[in-house]
């Protein structure tokens, strides 16, 4: 058992008995209630009287409850507490544009009770949100008055009149360094006093100030990795039963990655918990599971883009909703929760469409619907981890106190439901079982009054301690400072800071302050407050100093390019029963990019493509190269191409178009779809006629290419035969085409140099470029010939089309190798051309360092 954090003085001893102890903070209250526990099993006791030590809210709250059991009249009043107090302010705002700034009004609403600001309410006026404020109040006072209801930060107030007018007499309690009370809640204490049931304040037992150590760090992930570090070493050297406490500004937004670097520094340890104690809460709406069944509620009364319901399909808790992987292309861009019902299979989607499409009813009602909704879904607390439980006890808190609100609201929408339960898990704060461990992680707020064996206190670099002030939004900051409201002036922060330092030195006999710069800086220096400690080398801190000077990669921010620290050029090489069939693009992609073609084709991370309502460019173009292909099909040399009628046209156009006319697509679209199709075809008769004669020798041939080990598949869209040239491969190409591309040693685009290579003696090779309603033929060949897009392969790549053959064998050949071998640098060949339309981007991360060219023109096939 580690002993206690606040030791029992004999003052303690002593009003423990006789006294309730309210202390200042949870964490106090709980700490001496351990503190309590420890004691007696230490004087060998099997049983004892539970001490009577709350927290000053709880007190509160305890002294309510007995005025009400003794029936004051002020008491007869429901009461809105925490997550209810939110949605009953929410009720009241003046117009629903309002509903964001509900959690900084609660809060308002607390300083406004505690501060008794209703005195100086015309001063409220001040500002514009000061004026919004006062009229949202005004509202939410008539509320309370007509519901007859009562909100915890008006608490302190009523007790203390009640106590005044000697119609209560409340029983005696001792405060605990409470030093920041509001003037409400002094008033109840002065009542206390003045009827004589306050006892003794009690003050924290501090150690004497030494001078401590002071270590800067060259980043924030080095900080982390040197306090976990310092805690390791200082619980193998204090043993299990010590306290060592690590002192964070803010757990709540650190949680996790604080959380992962514990589990690195303990990896030899089956249960961290059972070392390391983090926090005592984050707000619910962060956690996981929160954050997927708030979304599949907003679902349901709204749509969600394609992403974010592919996002929803990876949740581990929805799987019953059966979301696919991939989406047709004709899915729509953005569905409602019953559209996607009614294309899917699943029967949990249809039961959740049924659920949440009533007619308006009671919020207390759809909050039992929202648990139907969640275990359709497929969320089974069967299979949740202890978390998930605790997370799955604070959503079911949430809808009872949405729930609550039943009476006040009255009959309402699923919609207006749903807004409900998630303003209610926005305001909710998740509470953990805060462990006994010997290692403990503290948010500084609850720092205060805690002693230790050691202490580590981060974060007091120069710029961050002490921290800027934090006014509430809502009332005017000349108002807050009249009140003498704590810690909305620099100087009030300043002797904040002051003081918490002190009580920081005093809590442990070693203690380390730390600083960090913050991620956009190079250098950090301590706070001025740490003057009076020395400076110190790592190397007096740590043990084994040299891990600390190093990221660990699971802590180092997205900005300090983790992936780069940790480049491995290649993967594991392919498996050989995966060196078969592959697809062409897997060349394409290795020649371009060989981090592209090892994350598309080993780590299985294609594009995912955009459902679409209307045909994309990819649709349009595969329309016109159908249509081509019928029209060869049927007319095989240029006098049948000339000779093809407008029958034979318009048929091949309309099987082009079919798939088009799936999708659902108006009448009118697709006759203009039909009308550019027929430009297309008119442009091309007009090309095929300008040529010499030719014959069509191969439509849409089927080839395989062997290579390396490697089979791969190849269609080849026309090989024609001309006076001049017995293989002229043509491929249709939708955009602007670059017989560069076809460039050695590593062709951006191989799909004609692969052609080259299969084609039994091919001498010439072309694209018929379709741009708008234009068609030109575009290629190289080794002779001269009359056609006029065919140019000389020496003029145009610089080289004779068979030396090119050769190259591009040995070129190709190295790159299938290079796949094979799992190469995965990441070199993509042309940046301008490739990387703008890669989906990777923010994988690979290439442009941390490189400015996105603009480009001036993008080939679409
Ligand atoms: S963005 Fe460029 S560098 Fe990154 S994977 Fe894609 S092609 Fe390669």
């Amino acid at each position: 058992m580690r002993a206690p954090l606040i030791p029992l003085t004999d003052e303690l001893k002593q009003a423990v008995p006789t006294s309730t102890i309210v202390t200042a903070t949870a964490r106090q209250a709980q700490e001496l209630r351990y503190s309590w526990a420890f004691e007696a099993v230490a004087a060998g006791k099997l049983a004892w009287e539970a001490p009577n030590i709350r927290h000053f809210n709880a007190w509160v709250l305890e002294l309510y409850e007995e005025l009400m059991r003794k029936g004051h009249p002020s008491a007869k009043s429901g009461l809105l507490q925490q997550t209810a107090l939110t949605l009953a302010l929410r009720l009241c705002a003046p117009d629903d544009e309002y509903f964001k700034h509900t959690n900084a009004v609660a809060d308002a609403w607390r300083i406004y009770c505690g501060w008794n600001l209703q005195r100086v309410g015309p001063d409220l006026d001040q500002t514009e949100n000061g004026r919004l404020f006062r009229n949202w109040i005004r509202e939410f006072e008539m509320f309370c008055s007509e519901q007859e209801v009562i909100t915890t930060p008006q608490l302190p107030k009523l007790i203390a009149d009640a106590i005044r007018a000697r119609e209560f007499k409340p029983n005696r309690a001792c405060m605990f360094a409470c030093d920041e009370l509001s003037p409400s809640q002094q008033d109840l204490v002065r009542q206390l006093n003045r009827i004589g049931q306050l006892g003794e304040s009690l003050e924290l037992p501090l150690f004497d100030g030494p001078r401590h150590k002071v270590h800067v760090f060259k980043s924030t992930a080095r900080e982390r990795t040197g306090f976990v570090q310092w805690g390791r070493e200082r619980l193998a050297q204090l043993g299990p039963e010590s306290r060592i406490g690590v002192v964070v500004p803010q757990i709540s937004n650190e949680y996790l990655t604080i959380r992962r670097h514990w589990e690195a520094a303990f990896f030899d340890s089956e249960d961290v918990d059972q070392l390391v104690n983090v926090g005592s809460g984050v707000p619910l709406g962060d956690t996981r599971l929160c954050q997927d069944i708030i979304k599949l509620l907003t679902w349901t009364i709204t749509d969600l883009n394609f992403s974010e319901v592919l996002q929803l399909g990876r949740s581990p808790y929805l799987t019953a909703l059966e979301i696919p992987t991939q989406f047709p292309r004709d899915y729509p861009d953005h569905i409602r929760f019953a559209g996607y019902a009614s294309r899917s299979s699943s029967g949990a989607s249809k039961q959740i469409t049924r659920l949440t499409t009533r007619r308006p009813s009671l919020l207390s009602d759809w909050a039992s619907v929202a648990l139907q909704v969640f275990r359709a879904a497929g969320w089974s607390t069967d299979k949740d981890s202890d978390e998930d439980r605790r997370i799955h006890a604070s959503i079911v808190d949430v809808l009872n106190s949405v729930s609550h609100l039943s009476a006040f609201v009255g009959r309402v929408s699923w919609s207006q439901a749903v807004e409900y339960i998630r303003d209610g898990v926005r305001s909710a704060q998740l509470a953990y079982n805060t462990r006994n461990s010997p290692i403990q992680v503290v948010d500084r707020s609850e720092s205060v009054g805690l002693q230790f064996d050691a202490l580590w206190v981060c974060s007091v670099a120069e710029d961050k301690w002490p921290p800027d002030p934090n006014p509430n939004p809502m009332i005017p900051i000349s108002v807050q400072r009249r009140a003498v409201m704590p810690r909305v002036t620099h100087q009030q922060m300043l002797g904040w800071a002051q003081l918490l330092t002190r009580v920081w030195a005093c809590s442990a006999p070693e203690v380390v302050f730390s600083a960090a710069p913050m991620e956009d800086q190079t250098e950090a220096l301590p706070s001025r407050l740490l003057m009076e400690h020395d400076r110190s080398d790592i190397n007096r801190i740590l043990s084994q100093s040299g891990i600390a000077e190093f990221d660990h990669p699971w802590g180092v921010a997205r900005q300090q390019h983790m992936v780069r620290e940790f480049i491995a050029d290649k993967g594991t090489p392919l498996p050989p029963e995966e060196v078969a069939e592959q697809r062409t693009s897997v060349i394409r992609d290795q020649s371009n990019c060989p981090f592209r073609a090892w994350a598309i084709h080993r780590a299985k991370l294609p594009e995912s493509k955009h459902p679409h309502r209307f045909p994309d460019p990819l649709d349009r173009g595969t329309a016109v190269h159908k249509v081509m292909q019928l029209l060869v099909e049927r007319a095989r040399d240029r006098g049948a191409i000339l000779e093809l009628d407008s029958v034979d046209i318009e048929m091949a156009i309309d099987s082009a178009v079919a798939p088009l006319r799936k999708m659902l697509l108006p009448d009118r679209f697709i006759e203009y779809e039909k009308a550019r199709i027929r430009e297309i075809v008119n442009s091309w008769q007009e090309l095929e006629r300008a040529r010499e004669d030719f014959q069509i020798v191969e439509v849409e041939q089927e080839y395989v290419l062997e290579l390396e080990g490697f089979s791969f598949k190849l269609r080849v869209d026309r090989v024609d035969k001309t006076n001049e040239l017995k293989a002229l491969v043509i491929d249709y190409k939708t955009g602007t085409v670059r017989i560069r591309n076809w460039s050695t040693p590593r062709p951006l685009d191989p799909q004609m140099p692969l052609y080259s290579m299969v084609v039994p003696n091919c001498d010439g090779l072309a694209y018929e470029e379709i741009s708008g309603s234009d068609v030109k033929l575009r290629g190289v060949s080794d002779r001269s010939t009359s056609e006029d897009g065919i140019k000389l392969a020496s003029k145009q790549l610089d080289v004779s089309l068979s030396t090119l053959k050769n190259d591009w064998r040995t070129a190709l050949s190295t790159i299938a190798r290079e796949f094979k071998d799992g190469l995965a640098t990441v070199k993509p060949t042309n940046v301008n051309y490739i990387c703008r339309n890669c989906h990777l981007d923010g994988f690979c991360r290439t442009f941390t360092d490189i400015d996105m060219p603009v480009i001036p023109e993008v080939e679409v096939e």
